[in-house]
C-alpha cells in the first residue's frame, strides 16, 4: 500500500473509533454546568469547542429566539461595513474565499486565484475550508478533491521562536514567510491569505507574538493580497476584545465569525467585509455570486442579537479579561512546574495547555498513546468538560487542551476549573502504559 493510502486509512480509522465512542448523554445545561442522564454534573470548561460563551439556558436568549427579532451587529472594526450571516464557521470560510476571488475579478485581475494559509490551522470541514486548513486527519480522505493551497508556518512561539531571538524578530521572521510565498507564486496570482488571529483547535489557543499581524497586513498590502481573518473560534469576545484582531491593531479585508456569535443557541456564522471589498462588487457586477437558502436566517439572527446584547448589557467582556487573567495565572501556578506541561498560553477566556513527553526537548508524546483521548476521558471522571486535541501525527506539536468557559464564569468556578484540570492531567498521565 502506498504511504498516502496507509495514512488515509489510519486517519479514517482513528476518526471512526473516536466517532463511535459512547459518552455520557447530556440531558440539560444550567449556566456552566451540564447534567447527564444519570444526574451527574460536569463543569463545562470548554463550552463545546469554545462555543457556549453565555453558558447554557440563558433566559434572554431563549426569549429572543422565541420572538425571532431582527439582527444588528454593532462595534465592528473601522471600515468593516457589511456583514451577512450564514449557518456556521465552514460556510463562513467558503463565503470569504469566494468573496476574495470575486473582488479580484471585479478589479480586473482574474488571474488572482491562489490562496495562502498556515500549517496547523483549521478553517472548517467543507472542501474549500479543508483545502486552506491543515488538519491532516480531516484532509486525508478528501485530499484529491482539494484545491492546491500554499501553507506557510504559523506563528507558534513555544516551538518556533529561537532562544537567541526577540519576540519582535521572531514575528518578523514568521511573517516574512508570507512575503516569500507570495513572491514565489507571483503576487499577481495571489488572491488572499487566511489565518486565525489566535489559533484554536489545531494548536491549543496559540496567540501570535506582538507585531506579527501588523507585518502580515503590510505584506498583504504591498502585494495587493486580501487578508482574511478567521475569528470563528477566537472572535466575538472570546479573547477579551469583541474581535481578536483589535488586540493586533489590524483591520482585515474580510473577517469570519461563528461560535460565540450565537453561543451555540442557534447555528449561525457571519462574514464581514471591508468597505473597499464591498465597493468593488457594488460598482462592478453589483452582486455577490454566492448564497444559500438560510442566508441571514431570522431565528439565528435573533439568537445572535440576544447573545451580543447580553454580552454588552452584562459587561461580560470585562469579566472575560478578568477571569481570563485569573484562570491563566491559576493554571500557571498549578501546572507551571509540571514535568509534562510544556506551555500554558492563550488570551482572555481562550487558554491552552500543551503537554509534552519531555519539557527540555519539547518532545511530544507518541501519538499512538492517544493522550488527548485519555484527557477527555479523565476529564469526564473528574467532572470537567475540556477540549483536548492532538495525537500529533506530524511531530510538529504536542497534545493540547483548550479551555474556553462561558464569559459568565465566576471566581469560584475558575478555581474549580484549575483544580479539576490539574487532577484531569494527572489522571490521564497515570493511565499511560
Ligand atoms: N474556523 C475555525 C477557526 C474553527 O475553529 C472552526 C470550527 O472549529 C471552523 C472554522 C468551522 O466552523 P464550523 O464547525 O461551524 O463549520
Amino acid at each position: 500500500m502506498s504511504p498516502d493510502k496507509a495514512s488515509t486509512r489510519s486517519a479514517s480509522r482513528v476518526f471512526a473509533r473516536e466517532f463511535h465512542r459512547t459518552l455520557p448523554k447530556a440531558m440539560r445545561g444550567e449556566g456552566i454546568w451540564i447534567v447527564d442522564s444519570e444526574g451527574r454534573r460536569y463543569l463545562d470548561a470548554s463550552g463545546g469547542p469554545a462555543v457556549s460563551c453565555l453558558g447554557h439556558s440563558h433566559p434572554k436568549v431563549i426569549e429572543a429566539v422565541q420572538r425571532q427579532a431582527a439582527l444588528l451587529v454593532e462595534a465592528a472594526p473601522a471600515g468593516m461595513d457589511k456583514v451577512f450571516f450564514v449557518c456556521g464557521g465552514s460556510e463562513a470560510t467558503e463565503a470569504a474565499l469566494k468573496l476574495a476571488r470575486q473582488y479580484h475579478l471585479e478589479k480586473g485581475q482574474p488571474q488572482r486565484r491562489h490562496f495562502i494559509s498556515r500549517r496547523q490551522s483549521y478553517h472548517g470541514n467543507t472542501l474549500g475550508a479543508l483545502a486552506v486548513g491543515d488538519n491532516p486527519a480531516r484532509r486525508a480522505t478528501y485530499a484529491p478533491m482539494l484545491m492546491e493551497v500554499r501553507h506557510i508556518a504559523t506563528c507558534y512561539p513555544y516551538r518556533e521562536k529561537r532562544s537567541d531571538e526577540t519576540e519582535a524578530a521572531y514575528g518578523r521572521r514568521a511573517a516574512d514567510e508570507l512575503d516569500r510565498a507570495i513572491r514565489e507564486l507571483g503576487p499577481e496570482n495571489v488572491a488572499a491569505f487566511i489565518a486565525e488571529p489566535v489559533v484554536g483547535a489545531t494548536l491549543g489557543a496559540c496567540p501570535p507574538v506582538p507585531g506579527y499581524f501588523k507585518r502580515i497586513r503590510e505584506i498583504c498590502d504591498r502585494h495587493g493580497v486580501l487578508l482574511i481573518l478567521d475569528e470563528v473560534m477566537c472572535g466575538m469576545g472570546r479573547c477579551g476584545t469583541l474581535y481578536a484582531c483589535e488586540a493586533e491593531d489590524v483591520v482585515p479585508d474580510i473577517l469570519t465569525m461563528a461560535k460565540g456569535l450565537g453561543a451555540g443557541y442557534q447555528p449561525i456564522g457571519g462574514v464581514m467585509a471591508h468597505r473597499r471589498v464591498v465597493e468593488a462588487i457594488e460598482s462592478g457586477s453589483g452582486a455577490l455570486m454566492h448564497g444559500h437558502t438560510y442566508l441571514n436566517h431570522t431565528v439565528g439572527c435573533a439568537a445572535a442579537l440576544a447573545v451580543q446584547r447580553a454580552i454588552q448589557e452584562e459587561d461580560l467582556l470585562a469579566n472575560v479579561r478578568r477571569q481570563g487573567e485569573r484562570l491563566k495565572q491559576g493554571l500557571e501556578e498549578r501546572l507551571g512546574n509540571h514535568r509534562h506541561v510544556g506551555d500554558v498560553r492563550g488570551r482572555g477566556l481562550f487558554l491552552g495547555i500543551e503537554l509534552v513527553q519531555d519539557r527540555a526537548s519539547k518532545r511530544p508524546f507518541d501519538p499512538d498513546l492517544k493522550l488527548h483521548a485519555r484527557l477527555r476521558d479523565a476529564g469526564m471522571s473528574e467532572g470537567i468538560v475540556c477540549y483536548p486535541s492532538g495525537g500529533c501525527v506530524d511531530g510538529r506539536r504536542g497534545d493540547h487542551v483548550v479551555l474556553a468557559p462561558p464569559f459568565t464564569v465566576t471566581d469560584r468556578e475558575v478555581e474549580e476549573i484549575v483544580e479539576r484540570m490539574g487532577r484531569t492531567i494527572d489522571r490521564a498521565l497515570r493511565s499511560l502504559p
